[in-house]
């Protein structure tokens, strides 16, 4: 089969590039390759909160590629409206809605120094773009019903930013792609076809091939594979974020109309709860950032997420029935920065290491790599900053690292319940970190600053993921001389 572009992926991304391209170029043949049931995908797992300033963290400022990403962010909180317009079915007149239409954002009585410096930001950020909000009491956020020690001591109501359901967005992606002339390959892309420093196609697992005149891999954490195939160095690897979710269905009480979540840590996205109608609730997410994916999500993780829902939200949570679980991979680079754009050899896209948001700045991200595919040469400038092929951005120094692990740590253990005696401090906790993360940044062949979560993944990595992680960060990081 011979096609125009070959988009290897069928979550979000995929899909929603895919869209796109022939929105823009009707004659042009493309070939989406996934498999139907979607294993491992983030997007199937995904809450949707379609949150921009309820994401922002006081770091947001503090490096060029953080802006560029929050840029990002507002050009698609204003595009999705038009976005969910333009997948109406015209022939069933019904399409995929907000599922609830604003957002609580909650600061617990009991919030860590990260949680309070977030909400800090999040209120900053929002009155200095002018962003609709109001500042709230925790009584009259209706449904919310914490223990009194978790009582709110903040809230705020961000107007414009919501959820969808993620499921059903991804079904009028796929109705409108079929009807756009997209074709639909069940199957796995399992390498990139070649020739003379150009990528050709993709071979599929079951040994059939597409020859493409472009290719975009949109496989999510599930693209490294394809990667490796390129000359070590050129792109950071991407790393699980593994993420569990609980969809639950109210007995005794109607539950929550709006979104309502905490703000943002430094290794967790923030607690949240989107209801999906009729009762029921989706409750998310654990995230544990790995190098191999277990096969589910851990039992810890999952217990604290149930505990700080019914705790921090509403106690009678704890009457919902469980309707289902959500688990998948969210694609998250070495750096934390998407990977959009050609990926080095003629011919190659990258549209994935999306993390936490890209559920949220997928019609942005499509409709800009849609552009660049069909007019190569060109890179839009809000997609710059991601480009693949380079060195890890690192947003502090090393040291400063390791001070973020630390605190993330001891705070991390303060939330699950570690109280010390008045005459003891937390520096054993610390202490114990800051060694962890020393020993940790040892491991590697150049001193790069990481986000907590990731150090803590190269902390547990097998030796095989750390040579993988060397060699690339000799190659990108060359030594002077
Ligand atoms: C629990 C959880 C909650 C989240 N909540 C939010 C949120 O509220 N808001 C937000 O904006 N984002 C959220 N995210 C993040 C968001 O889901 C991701 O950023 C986004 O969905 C990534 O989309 P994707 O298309 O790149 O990847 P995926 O959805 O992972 O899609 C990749 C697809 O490629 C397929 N595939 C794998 N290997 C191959 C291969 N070799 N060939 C072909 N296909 C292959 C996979 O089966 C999968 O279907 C959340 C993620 C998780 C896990």
């Amino acid at each position: 089969m011979t096609v125009d572009v070959a988009v290897a992926g069928n979550g979000v991304l995929g899909l929603s590039t895919a869209l796109e391209l022939v929105r823009r170029s009707p004659k042009l043949r493309v070939v989406v390759v996934g498999p139907a049931n979607r294993p491992g995908s983030a997007t199937v797992a995904a809450g949707a909160m379609l949150n921009c300033f309820a994401e922002v963290t006081d770091s947001v400022g503090h490096h060029p590629a953080s802006l560029a990403k929050f840029a990002l962010a507002r050009a698609a909180l204003d595009a999705w409206p038009d976005w969910l317009e333009g997948l109406r079915d015209g022939e069933a007149g019904s399409g995929p809605a907000l599922v609830a239409p604003g957002t609580f954002v909650v600061l617990g009585a009991r919030a860590t120094p990260t949680a309070t410096r977030s909400f800090d930001a999040v209120l900053a950020a929002l009155k200095e773009h002018a962003e609709p909000h109001h500042e709230v009491a925790a009584a009259d956020i209706p449904g919310l019903r914490p223990v009194p020690h978790e009582r709110p001591v903040r809230a705020l109501y961000l107007e414009r930013e919501g959820a969808v359901d993620a499921r059903a967005v991804l079904d009028a992606l796929a109705i409108a792609g079929r009807r756009s002339g997209i074709t639909f390959l069940d199957g796995r892309a399992d390498r990139l076809l070649s020739a003379n420093g150009k990528v050709t196609g993709v071979r599929l697992a079951d040994g059939s091939e597409l020859s493409a005149g472009a290719v975009v891999v949109a496989a999510g954490a599930a693209s490294q594979s394809l990667l490796d195939q390129l000359d070590p160095g050129r792109v950071p690897p991407l790393l699980h974020g593994t993420g569990g979710a609980v969809q639950t269905v109210r007995h005794t009480s109607p539950g929550f109309d709006r979104v309502i979540r905490t703000p943002t840590r430094s290794g967790a996205c923030g607690m949240h709860l989107v209801p999906l109608g009729d009762g029921v609730e989706y409750i998310g997410a654990t995230n544990i950032v790995l190098f191999d994916p277990p096969p589910g999500p851990r039992i810890g993780v999952t217990q604290f997420l149930l505990r700080f829902a019914t705790d921090q939200f509403d106690t009678r949570l704890g009457m919902s029935a469980i309707q289902r679980w959500h688990y998948g991979s969210r694609p998250v680079p070495l750096d934390r920065f998407p990977l959009l754009g050609r990926a080095g050899p003629e011919g190659l896209y990258l549209a994935t290491g999306t993390y936490r948001d890209g559920f949220h700045g997928s019609p942005v991200i499509a409709g800009h790599l849609a552009d660049m595919i069909l007019h190569p040469g060109a890179t839009p400038r809000i997609l710059a900053p991601f480009a693949p092929v380079r060195a890890p951005i690192e947003t502090m120094t090393v040291e400063a690292s390791i001070d973020l692990f630390e605190s993330d740590a001891v705070e991390t253990a303060t939330e699950y319940g570690l109280r010390l005696p008045y005459f003891l401090d937390s520096e054993p906790v610390a202490a114990q970190t800051r060694d962890e993360a020393r020993h940790t940044l040892e491991r590697l062949a150049r001193p790069i600053a990481l986000q907590p979560e990731i150090l803590a993944a190269v902390r547990d990595a097998s030796p095989a993921h750390i040579d993988h992680l060397n060699t690339y960060l000799e190659a990108a990081l060359p030594l002077p001389g």
